[in-house]
């Protein structure tokens, strides 16, 4: 009984282990979401004021929660790539945070059910 019940542990703590792994690979990670835009300036003589396919743009829009407040933040097209790879790493992240927070209640629940 014991031998397996350790056998099954030490799977789990591989399985962290492989988590942990994982999330030291991603470099940058960013919250939020990215909005590609076209606007009008304003003018009533630019063909942007009369053709919406004239609108200026694209702008890149990064919106994320700080603080319980939206920040919105205009971006460069080299920025825009980079916050777009940042945000799916941090959903990534997230996925692999949730499995590694599941792990570790199983590998502690465990352990209090055997005394
Ligand atoms: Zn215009």
């Amino acid at each position: 009984m014991a031998k397996k019940s350790d056998a099954k542990r030490k799977k789990i703590e591989k399985e962290i282990e492989a988590i942990r792994r994982k999330i030291m690979e991603f470099d940058l990670v960013c919250p939020g979401t990215l909005t590609e835009r076209y606007n009008t300036c304003g003018n009533p003589n630019c063909r942007c004021a009369r053709d919406p396919s004239a609108r200026h743009g694209p702008y890149y829009d990064w919106t994320r929660r700080e603080k319980g407040r939206f920040v919105h933040t205009l971006m460069s097209p080299a920025q825009a790539d980079e916050i777009e790879r940042a945000i799916a790493n941090h959903k990534k992240v997230l996925e692999l945070l949730a499995e590694w927070r599941r792990k570790s209640a199983q590998l502690i629940l465990d352990k209090k059910r055997r005394k």
